[in-house]
């Protein structure tokens, strides 16, 4: 599908203007279906992350967006998510043809929750209330919400245009300024965004947008000095330095990071049912999912039944063409992203695991295609189930009592998700209490709603995204107390 973006220029976007990187730099950018170079985009040096603070300070400063009432930012963020919905097919293809994702899914997942984040956070921006405080002093105290400043935001490969407008709604509704980084391997719909944003009414230098790598844009925009926030969502790996770096300079940080969700299914799961949970979750966006659920734990009496019921059911998955709307796996973003979920299945093979299904990659004349794979027989203390894979590969674990269940399921490093199939009421609240994740899910996988909070424990991070949580942590609180004396 030809999109108006192939006519656009593909620059950096700074201070409400489009130009290219000072010294002229661009990066090819690649369609994982075929592995070609589709089109290039402006690289940038620290310069011109430099350039893009300045102006995010500018109009933080002395711009109109955070004197602006929190009712008519939320008018604007309402106009966003009106274009994003008049876009959405466009949008959908932009987004497909850069990560690989199946058409459909981009549309019915990441374009809907893109608007679903910008129209929730319009509703919440005239929300921002501080309160009263009854003291014995003879004054009267109350508190108000302030925007912090300028938001720095840099995101991963895997879902960039959700996880940018996971991030720039809240910090817009609550009056800051913004500077995206986006992942260099996926950086088009933030481009796309940039133009969107401005035609809904964002004022100048609000919202700047800089594509470049993380060692030169991403860590220029995090050492500058005139951020006061980062929301980071990346690899634990990256985030530990961002996170290091930040905490030295004193600034704010959100930290969404990796995960290695468990997935539970108790003998008393409706099995039929959980069966299609368990695959979403595993498969969805070809594994590279934060919030995937690789670690299949399964109660003893039922494992072999299940496992037999999921090999047949995953060999029927349709890996293809992303532009295929019969499509639900498509290729991994990169050659570097397969051949890593690749090298773990091997290691499970050396480790003496057995590959139920798929463990190859799809010849497709071009492109980073894997078949779904499921492994069984590994011991808890591989590396091919103590790892994040990013990859659809499920490695499956039997489990003897709920109390082995919540210890496999809590003997990662990671926490950011996870999920339990089960009929008994009291034994889904009671897992639920006892799993180190900052979501569970119950009988589902990956049901989400800009209203419910997300984002991790341990490794995987800490702040949330998403909910009234998110909207408050891009604002500070100000105390006034006044004589009464
Ligand atoms: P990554 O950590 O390699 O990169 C993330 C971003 O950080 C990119 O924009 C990159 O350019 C930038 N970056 C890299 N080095 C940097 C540096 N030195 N300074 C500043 N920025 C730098 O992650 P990725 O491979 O793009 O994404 C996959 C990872 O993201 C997985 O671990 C996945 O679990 C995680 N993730 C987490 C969530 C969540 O909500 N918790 C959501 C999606 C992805």
């Amino acid at each position: 599908m030809t999109t108006t973006f192939d006519t656009e220029p593909r620059q950096l976007f700074i201070g409400g203007q489009w130009r290219e990187a000072a010294d002229g730099a661009r990066m090819d950018v690649i369609d994982p279906s075929t592995g070609q170079v589709i089109t290039t985009v402006a690289e940038a040096a620290a310069g011109d992350v430099d350039a893009a603070v300045r102006a995010a300070r500018e109009a933080f400063d002395s711009g109109p967006w955070p004197r602006t009432s929190g009712r008519e930012r939320g008018r604007v963020l309402h106009r966003v998510a009106e274009l994003i919905r008049a876009n959405a097919d466009e949008i959908a293809a932009l987004e497909s043809l850069d990560v690989g994702k199946p058409i459909s899914l981009c549309g019915a997942v990441d374009v809907t929750n893109a608007a679903n984040d910008y129209e929730y956070y319009a509703c919440l921006a005239q929300s921002q209330d501080g309160a009263t405080r009854e003291t014995p002093l003879n004054a009267f105290a109350y508190t108000r919400r302030e925007p912090l400043g300028v938001v720095a935001a840099i995101t991963p490969f895997n879902f960039p245009l959700v996880l940018a407008g996971s991030k720039l709604a809240p910090a817009l509704a609550a009056g800051n300024t913004v500077v995206h980084k986006p992942a260099e391997d996926t950086p088009l719909s933030a481009l796309y965004m940039a133009r969107l944003l401005t035609e809904a009414g964002v004022p100048e230098g609000v919202v700047n947008v800089v594509t470049g790598t993380g060692p030169v844009a991403g860590e220029a925009l995090l050492r500058n000095p005139g951020i006061d926030k980062v929301a980071f969502t990346g690899s634990t790996a990256v985030g530990r330095h961002v996170a290091s770096v930040a905490g030295e300079a004193l600034r704010t940080v959100m930290m969404e990071l990796g995960g290695n969700a468990a997935h539970i299914v108790f003998e008393d799961a409706d099995l039929e049912k959980a069966v299609g949970a368990i695959i979403k979750a595993f498969v969805f966006n070809t594994g590279q999912f934060c919030m995937a659920g690789p670690r299949l734990l399964v109660a003893r009496p039922v494992h072999d039944t299940l496992v037999g019921i999921l090999a047949e059911a995953v060999a029927q998955v349709t890996v293809g063409d992303p532009r295929d709307p019969g499509t639900v796996v498509g290729p991994m973003a990169g050659e570097k992203h397969l051949k890593k979920a690749e090298d773990y299945v091997e290691l499970a093979r050396k480790e003496g695991a057995g590959v139920v299904v798929g463990g190859e990659r799809l010849d497709l004349g071009g492109g980073y295609y894997y078949r779904p794979t499921v492994i069984t027989g590994l011991s808890n203390d591989s590396r091919v189930v103590q790892e994040e894979i990013f990859g659809p590969v499920l490695t499956v674990q039997p489990f003897d009592s709920e109390d082995e269940a919540v210890a496999l399921a809590n003997s990662t490093p990671y926490g950011l998700a996870s999920g339990i199939q089960t009929t008994d009421l009291a034994r889904a609240h009671r897992v639920a209490e006892r799993l180190q994740a900052g979501i569970v899910w119950i009988n589902d996988w990956a049901m989400l709603d800009p209203a419910v909070p997300f984002g991790g424990v341990k490794d995987s991070g800490f702040g949330r995204e998403y909910g009234p949580e998110a909207l408050a942590a891009y604002s500070k609180v100000k105390s006034v107390v006044v004589s009464l004396d």
